[in-house]
């Protein structure tokens, strides 16, 4: 008998291809699982239909999907199916968990908290902001299978009074886009953008595409080009086990490149990049060697990241030549393990460090434990919210890492100063600091801190309070209101002490 698959089916078998091929260990449980899932939201969301005249159950199938494209594990992606189901239909958490669990129940639980925040001006996008902040901390998972639910719902965007098309594609950009690349999630980060662009930007956007339409044919033809003349060389050399391909830059930070380099096209270099995957990081350096004999490098434009990773910890080595017709072209070298983990972040994780999927490298946890812990120590919610604009500013920054002499790790923004270092450490620590060792070498307090630095800091028990000129050298909130939490307290201190001398004066 002839079986014949519907639509939806056709989709479900895709996923599990996926599932197969990114997770060697996918079994028949996991598979029969899915398949329950997928039979239990059809029935869930049975006659609902979204805006676009399709049935529902397509969007559940659809974030799934995405989802086991960037190698998410089996847990995530039945979780995805059933992302809608308690909020959408009538079935209770209760009945989820009971069929599928404590975990995907956990998961589903988190992502329907998620979605009862929607972003309307300053007061919500604060408080959505923490509403990711507590997810992450609770199950990573939850804010993944957001981020594939947002990429359908702006994949669909079209089917949206145009008010609302505006509000979901500023929200992905200003808070779902700079998280997924906190994360390492490079493609996720890169989806959202250009696709949230020409709804936030929609004349910069066809600015963007119509001059660089021609720009990227032509580039294209350059990489055919040479790349030819380099796989003759890797087998001379006897370098085997390369994927080359070319990556093209996303739209919209193309965009914000061309702003910063007076629009001049010219001076983008890495329009498209070639992108050379090798076996080991032997491999990668024995690469950039032959590249190099081959083309002239521009100088400047090398850079090793692998020796030293970028704060999100990508990793690669860069380099742009001059191509035989004095084409620059922008090359990247570096090993599978390397490529995975800059497009699919945490996915990588659990993939390599066979940790439970779902929790998050210890430099992450700590991170946003911090955040959060911070945020609870401020009672009064104006200036909760106020502060929660600021701390969006810090989480923004590119971050570096920097080590107390015992070897713990402080997360800061980049050109944080050892006052920043010293009170995230401890409030004491901050208050009496008086000078600071950087890597064996007396600095000033106000010299920036770099990634790799071992810092000390010299406390002087005698000092009890900051230096007001603090507040002008530090970069990061935490420092700034606690050098100001301290100035109060110096404040009433003394005006008490003169009181009392008032008082006993009469
Ligand atoms: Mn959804």
């Amino acid at each position: 008998m002839l079986y014949h698959m519907t639509n939806h089916e056709e989709k479900l078998a895709a996923i599990i291809l996926n599932l197969k091929k990114f997770n060697p260990d996918f079994d028949v449980e996991q598979e029969s699982l899915l398949r329950k899932a997928f039979e239990f939201a059809q029935q869930a969301h049975a006659g609902q239909k979204r805006l676009s005249g399709e049935d529902y159950i397509v969007h559940s199938l659809a974030t799934a999907k995405i989802l086991s494209e960037m190698h998410f594990d089996p847990v995530t992606v039945t979780a995805g199916i059933l992302h809608d189901v308690p909020e959408d239909t009538e079935i209770e958490l209760e009945e989820i968990k009971r069929i599928f669990g404590k975990e995907i129940a956990g998961i589903v639980r988190g992502i329907t908290k998620l979605s009862k925040v929607k972003y309307r001006g300053m007061e919500r996008y604060a408080e959505n902001l923490r509403k990711m902040f507590v997810a992450m901390a609770t199950d990573i998972r939850t804010v993944v299978i957001k981020f594939c639910d947002r990429i359908h719902n702006l994949q669909t965007l079209q089917h949206q009074p145009p008010h609302k098309a505006l509000r979901i594609a500023k929200e992905s950009m200003e808070i779902y886009a700079p998280i997924a690349n906190r994360l390492g999630l490079g493609e996720v980060k890169g989806k959202l953008e250009d696709l949230a662009f020409p709804y936030v930007y929609p004349q910069e956007h066809a600015w963007v595409k119509s001059v660089t339409k021609d720009m990227f044919k032509h580039k294209e033809k350059v990489i055919d080009k040479a790349k030819k003349t380099l796989i003759k060389s890797l087998r001379e050399e006897n370098i085997t086990d390369v994927i080359i391909n070319s990556r093209v830059k996303n739209l919209y930070s193309l965009y914000l490149k061309l702003m910063t380099h007076d629009k001049n096209l010219d001076r983008i270099y890495d329009l498209i990049a070639m992108r050379i995957i090798v076996k080991d990081i032997k491999d990668c350096y024995a690469v950039l060697g032959l590249v190099h004999t081959l083309w002239t490098p521009l100088k400047g434009r090398i850079k090793d990241y692998i020796a030293q990773p970028k704060p999100n910890n990508y990793q690669s080595l860069h380099t742009s030549v001059f191509t035989d017709e004095g084409e620059v072209l922008e090359i990247q070298i570096r090993t599978q393990e390397m490529h995975d983990y800059a497009e699919y972040g945490i996915a990588a994780h659990w993939q390599y460090s066979e940790k439970r999927a779902g929790t998050l490298p210890d430099s992450y946890r700590e991170w946003i434990n911090n955040l959060l812990d911070w945020q609870k120590e401020i009672a009064d919610s104006n200036q909760y919210l106020e502060n929660l604009q600021k701390v969006r500013l810090d989480f923004f920054r590119n971050r570096i890492f920097v080590f107390t002499p015992k070897g713990d790790v402080i997360d800061l923004p980049e050109d944080a100063t050892p006052i920043d270092f010293a009170y995230h450490i401890h409030t004491d620590v901050g208050n009496r600091c008086s000078g600071a060792i950087i890597n064996n070498n007396q600095a000033s307090l106000s010299q920036p801190l770099k990634s790799g630095d071992i810092v000390t800091i010299i406390t002087n028990d005698a000092r009890s309070w900051p230096n007001p000129d603090w507040l002008q050298i530090v970069k990061t909130t935490l420092a700034r209101e606690k050098i100001k939490e301290a100035l109060r307290k110096q404040h009433n201190a003394l005006s008490n002490k003169l009181r009392n001398k008032f008082n006993r004066l009469f």
